[in-house]
C-alpha cells in the first residue's frame, strides 16, 4: 500500500493583504513536507476586483500578478514570479500544488453596457418580478493593463447569463439577461443556483467554452500545478467542467486531479453531480462537515453511530476528499458553520486516521490565526505524523454506540510499527472493546494524544478495553511508535 496522502489548505480568509503570501509559502515548502502534507490548495493566483481581494472576486484570469490593472501590479499574495517560485519550490520538495480555480463569475468590470434584462426573486431565481427592461451593467472587461498578452479574448455581456448590479439606479438585485434562460443543469436552491454573485459567466456559450479551455491549457502550462480545485461547480452547468477537464488533461498530457466544490449537505446532489460529471474529479464531503458541525453543537448527544451515515467518505470513498473547516466556514464567511473547538480533534482523527478519502487539513486549523482569536486544533501535528507514519492496514469499524465509537486499523508489512485503535465520544467518555487481531496479542498500547496515560495490554485473543475521556478522542498506538511521535512532535 502507497503513503497516505495528506493535502493542506494553505490559506485563509483573513490573511493581511501585504504581498508576501507566495514568499511564505517558498519559505515553508521543506517543513510542509516534514509536517506529512502531500499537496496544497493554493488561494486563486489571479487579478481580483481590488488588490485585496481573496481571489473570488475575478477580475483578470490571466493576470497572476503581472500587470499594472485595478491599481496594483501584485495580488494579495504576490506577484507573478512569486507564485511560479512558490509552486517550483513547493514541488522540489515533494508537495504537489491545486490551483484554485474560479470560473463562474467576473468582477471589477472595465466599463459598463445598457442591456435588456428580467429581475428575479433572490429566493426563487426562475419567479420573475415585473417586466423587461434596460439597466446599465459592468460587464464589459478590456483588461487595458495586459494589451492583449496571452489572449485578446475581452468580454461583454454576451458572455454572462446574469447580473447584481444596475449602475443607473445605484441598485442591488438578480437581473437576467432577456435574451438567456439559466442553465438548468445547475443546483435547485433557490430554484436555480446558476448565478451566485458579480457578472455570472455563460458557460453555454460556445465563445466563453473555447477561452475558457484556452485559458486553463494556458494556466497549467505556465504555472506547471500538479491539479485542480474548482470553485462553485453546483452554480456552472453539470457538464462544464466535465467536458473541461477531458479536454485540457488530453492536451496538457497531465493527469490533474481534480476536487470540485459543490457546497450542499445532500449526499444526493453530490452523487448525482459526480454522475453528471463522469467521475472526472473528486468532491469535498460537505456532508461529513455537517455532521462534524452538528455533533460539536449536539451538547454530547449527537449520535456518534450515525457520524459517517451518508457522507461521501462512506459512500464513494475514491471520490472524496474529506475536510473539517475551510475559509468559507469561519465566522463572518458566506457558509459560516464553524466545527466547535472542543470536537475539532475528534473530527481530524476521522478524517485523518481512517483508510477511506484525501483528508484536506485547514490552514488555521493547523497554525491558528492570532488575529482572529483562532487556536490550532489540539494535537493536530501528532495526527498527521500519526496518519504518515501508522494509518495503515485493514480497518474494522466500531460505530455501534451513540457515545464512543471506535476503530482499528491492523497495520501493514511496508510500514513498520503501524496499527492503532482510536476511540472517541462526544459524551461522558467510556471504553471501546475492540479486535487488534492475534498479531497484537499481548502488545502494549498508549495514548499517543496522552488524554489517557494508562497503558492497555492486548489480550492473547487480540482484543483489548481502548478508552478516551468525556469529549475526547484517544489514538493508541504500540509503545514503539508511541515513543516516536511523541519525541518526534
Ligand atoms: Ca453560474
Amino acid at each position: 500500500m502507497a503513503d497516505n496522502q495528506t493535502y493542506m489548505q494553505y490559506f485563509d480568509w483573513y490573511l493581511d493583504n501585504n504581498g508576501l503570501w507566495w514568499r511564505h509559502c517558498a519559505a515553508k515548502a521543506e517543513a510542509m513536507r516534514r509536517i506529512g502534507i502531500s499537496g496544497v490548495w493554493l488561494p486563486p493566483a489571479y487579478k481580483g476586483m481590488s488588490q485585496a481581494d481573496v481571489g473570488y472576486g475575478v477580475y483578470d484570469a490571466y493576470d497572476l500578478g503581472e500587470f499594472d490593472q485595478k491599481g496594483t501590479v501584485r495580488t494579495k499574495y504576490g506577484t507573478k514570479e512569486e507564485y511560479l517560485n512558490a509552486v517550483e519550490t513547493l514541488q522540489r520538495n515533494g508537495v504537489q500544488v491545486f490551483a484554485d480555480i474560479v470560473m463562474n463569475q467576473r468582477l471589477g468590470a472595465d466599463e459598463t453596457e445598457d442591456i435588456r434584462v428580467v429581475e428575479v426573486a433572490e429566493n426563487d431565481r426562475n419567479h420573475v418580478i415585473g417586466g423587461e427592461r434596460t439597466i446599465r451593467a459592468w460587464t464589459r472587461f478590456l483588461f487595458p493593463g495586459r494589451k492583449g498578452a496571452y489572449s485578446k479574448f475581452t468580454w461583454d455581456h454576451t458572455d454572462f447569463s446574469g447580473v447584481d448590479w444596475d449602475e443607473n439606479e445605484k441598485r442591488r438585485g438578480i437581473f437576467r439577461m432577456a435574451d438567456k434562460a439559466w442553465n438548468a443543469e445547475t443546483d435547485p436552491e433557490n430554484g436555480n443556483f446558476d448565478f451566485l454573485l458579480g457578472a455570472d459567466v455563460d458557460t453555454e456559450n460556445p465563445a466563453v467554452i473555447q477561452e475558457t479551455e484556452k485559458w486553463l491549457i494556458w494556466y497549467v502550462r505556465e504555472t506547471g500545478v500538479n491539479g485542480l480545485r474548482l470553485d462553485a461547480v453546483k452554480h456552472i452547468g453539470f457538464d462544464f467542467c466535465r467536458n473541461l477537464l477531458q479536454h485540457v488533461r488530453e492536451e496538457t498530457g497531465k493527469s490533474l486531479p481534480a476536487v470540485g466544490e459543490y457546497w450542499s449537505g445532500d449526499i444526493g446532489r453530490l452523487e448525482h453531480y459526480l454522475d453528471c460529471a463522469h467521475h472526472e474529479m473528486a468532491l469535498f464531503d460537505v456532508p461529513l462537515h455537517y455532521h462534524f458541525y452538528d455533533a460539536s453543537h449536539g451538547g454530547g448527544n449527537y449520535p456518534m453511530a450515525q457520524l459517517l451515515t451518508d457522507t461521501l467518505v462512506q459512500r464513494q470513498p475514491s471520490y472524496a476528499v474529506t475536510f473539517v473547516d475551510n475559509h468559507d466556514t469561519e465566522p463572518g464567511q458566506s457558509l459560516q458553520s464553524f466545527v466547535d473547538r472542543w470536537f475539532k480533534p475528534l473530527a481530524y482523527a476521522v478524517i485523518l486516521l481512517r483508510r477511506d478519502g484525501v483528508p484536506c487539513v485547514f490552514y488555521s486549523d493547523y497554525f491558528g490565526l492570532p488575529p482572529m482569536k483562532m487556536d490550532p486544533c489540539p494535537n493536530l501535528p501528532q495526527m498527521m505524523a500519526i496518519r504518515r507514519d501508522f494509518a495503515y492496514g485493514d480497518q474494522v469499524d466500531y460505530f455501534d454506540n451513540d457515545n464512543v465509537v471506535g476503530w482499528v486499523r491492523r497495520g501493514d508489512e511496508e510500514h513498520p510499527g503501524s496499527g492503532l485503535a482510536v476511540v472517541m465520544s462526544d459524551g461522558a467518555g467510556g471504553v471501546k472493546h475492540m479486535e487488534m487481531g492475534s498479531r497484537f496479542a499481548g502488545a502494549v498500547f498508549r495514548d499517543a494524544l496522552n488524554i489517557c496515560t494508562d497503558a492497555v495490554t492486548v489480550g492473547q485473543d487480540g482484543w483489548a478495553d481502548f478508552e478516551t475521556s468525556g469529549g475526547n478522542v484517544s489514538v493508541w498506538l504500540p509503545e514503539a511508535a508511541y515513543d516516536q511521535i511523541n519525541i518526534e512532535v
